[in-house]
């Protein structure tokens, strides 16, 4: 496992002295700035409140499995040459490698017919017209694709504004978020709406909805566009399971100085003046460093990480209230004693009927059909899956859920959350093997083992307030609000991660660029581009 714990980091000689940078959260937008930081010859030191390194790409182990948590397939990384092919293998000095998934890489499933997704555009535009071969719907195919390849061509000037010194943003910024705006400020619905009226082609268009958590009336249609083009040919998966980013990213951390701790709590970020210049640990301990940089996300960061006089003199709170969380969510991780030869693709699974709306609308209580759930098999995956757990097999199912169904456990210590916690789980696990049993029959009868997670256990392990999937939810209005970026109103205090960008493990990876590239005020994606050969 990678890193230190906190008490053996206190004993330590690193803890003394001034770090270049602390970062607070080992996600991927905390281990990715820390990288870049320290390859840029820095001393960062990333402190993790949960018990393993990585954030939403830890992955956890019972009975000799192992299923991730936060990360089943990731777009472009296993194409070499892509920007994010060459991200990841700078954040990791070519130490984390990927296995592609199936050529059908994501399949929607409404009632008894499926849709397949295969990987590429001109592949995935044929699948679609054939599955609606009228003149009509066809028009409407190619309509939809113009408009993703006109959300792909607007390129980086939305995120380039993320990252210009804030006097410049004032002057310039307007400017370069125009082109977006026209795009983020419809949902996703309005925007197929307009190109075509078939319900069950809007349905298949929006299946891969559970990747940004908000369904096609209430997400912003860039949001939609920034998946769908991210996606469109095929994915990845990491060769060794979802750890493997901690374990690639961590000694880069390490070779120059600096350490990455866990089971370290920071209580608070301290300020002097206007200006970030330590944190206190849960034990009272302040460490010190030159910048601090978060990945907790902007609502933990703004509301509760921040002194209250800080928040008050920013109004912290009444920006946040032009935010709403995304979404909670529960798994369903099942171990087989045995091989089973399973597909490396994804599936997306919905009632019998196409209108994502209507289904979620009627999901408002635990007995209703899942408005849409997730199933997919970590082992077949990962090539070294065989090698690491011989013969056994993984499966996974997600569901999305309010948070509020779960609330009245907060604060509960885990295994005496009571009888009808358990039962409310068990009710909803049996939904979710109904799931796992119409992506995969043959595993029906097989279970060895199995777990269920609720949001309390997201809010436990990653430290989000509402147990929320992705951050702050990506509706048109989250895409107005300037202060999502690295650059915070407090002097040398940035966000990082996905609140900085946008949800994914790539946008969390691209909000540790950003960042990086806000603290050493140069543009790190030519560095990455001039490094990276091939
Ligand atoms: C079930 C699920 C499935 C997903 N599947 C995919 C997928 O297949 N592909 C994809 O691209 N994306 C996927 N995602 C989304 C992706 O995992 C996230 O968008 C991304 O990992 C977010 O990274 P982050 O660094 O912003 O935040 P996080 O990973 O949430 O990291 C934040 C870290 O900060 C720590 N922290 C919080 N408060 C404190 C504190 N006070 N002190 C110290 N540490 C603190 C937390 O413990 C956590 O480790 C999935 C997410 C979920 C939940």
């Amino acid at each position: 496992m990678p890193g230190l714990s906190y008490l053996t980091f206190r004993k330590q000689e690193a803890s003394k002295g001034v770090y270049d940078a602390i970062v607070i959260g080992s996600g991927t937008g905390g281990l990715s700035v820390a990288s870049i930081l320290s390859q840029a010859g820095q001393r960062v030191l990333v402190l993790e409140q949960h018990f393993v390194i990585g954030g939403y790409t830890h992955a956890f182990q019972r009975k000799g499995y192992i299923w991730d948590v936060g990360l089943h397939y990731v777009g472009q990384v296993h194409i070499k040459g892509t920007l994010l092919n060459k991200v990841f293998r700078y954040l990791t000095k070519e130490q984390l490698e990927w296995a592609p998934l199936d050529d059908i890489y994501d399949r929607a499933i409404f009632g008894d017919k499926e849709y397949v997704f295969p990987r590429g555009r001109k592949n995935l535009m044929s699948a679609l017209k054939e599955y609606f071969p009228t003149t009509e719907d066809r028009a409407s195919i190619d309509a939809y694709f113009k408009l993703l390849s006109d959300v792909d061509a607007l390129g980086t000037m939305y995120y380039a504004e993320k990252v210009l010194p804030p006097f410049l943003a004032k002057f310039f910024g307007g400017l370069m978020r125009e082109g977006t705006l026209k795009y983020s400020d419809q949902t996703t619905l309005e925007a197929l709406k307009a190109i075509t009226k078939n319900e069950k082609l809007i349905g298949v268009l929006t299946a891969q909805y559970g990747d940004y958590g908000l369904q096609p009336s209430e997400s912003s249609f860039y949001m939609h566009a920034v998946l769908a083009n991210h996606y469109m040919e095929g994915a990845g998966y990491p060769v060794g399971g979802a750890p493997r980013f901690a374990e690639t990213t961590v000694p880069v951390i390490e070779q120059a100085g600096g350490a990455v701790v866990f089971s370290a709590r920071v209580n608070e970020i301290v300020v002097e003046g206007n200006t970030a210049v330590g944190v206190r640990m849960a034990d009272g301990t302040v460490l010190r460093g030159k910048r601090i940089i978060s990945d907790a996300g902007v609502v933990n960061t703004f509301s509760s990480l921040l002194p209250q006089d800080i928040i008050r003199k920013h109004k912290l709170d009444d920006m946040l209230k032009n935010l709403t969380p995304s979404l909670a969510h529960m798994g369903l991780y099942v171990g087989f004693k045995e091989t089973f030869e399973l597909p490396k693709c994804n599936y997306w699974i919905f009632p019998d009927v196409y209108d994502h709306v209507a289904n979620q609308h009627a999901a408002a209580s635990l007995d209703a059909p899942l408005p849409v759930a997730f199933a997919s098999f970590p082992s077949a995956k990962d090539p070294l899956s065989q090698t690491t757990h011989p013969g056994r097999t993984t499966a996974e199912v997600i569901i999305l859920t309010p948070f509020d169904w779960f609330k009245k456990w907060q604060g509960t210590e885990k295994h005496k959350r009571g009888e009808d916690y358990e039962a409310m789980k068990a009710r909803v696990a049996e939904k979710m093997f109904d799931i796992l049993f119409r992506a995969a029959p043959q595993l029906r009868g097989k279970v060895e083992y199995y777990e269920v997670s609720s949001p309390i256990s997201a809010k436990h392990y990653v430290g989000h307030p509402s147990g929320e999937i992705y951050g702050t939810s990506h509706t048109p209005k989250r895409f107005r609000q300037t202060f999502l970026k690295p650059y915070t109103p407090v002097k040398n205090l940035f966000l990082t991660g996905q609140d900085a960008m946008i949800a994914s493990i790539s946008g969390g990876v691209m909000g540790g660029v950003l960042c990086a590239s806000a603290i050493l005020k140069k543009n790190v994606i030519w560095t990455i581009q001039k490094t990276i050969k091939g």
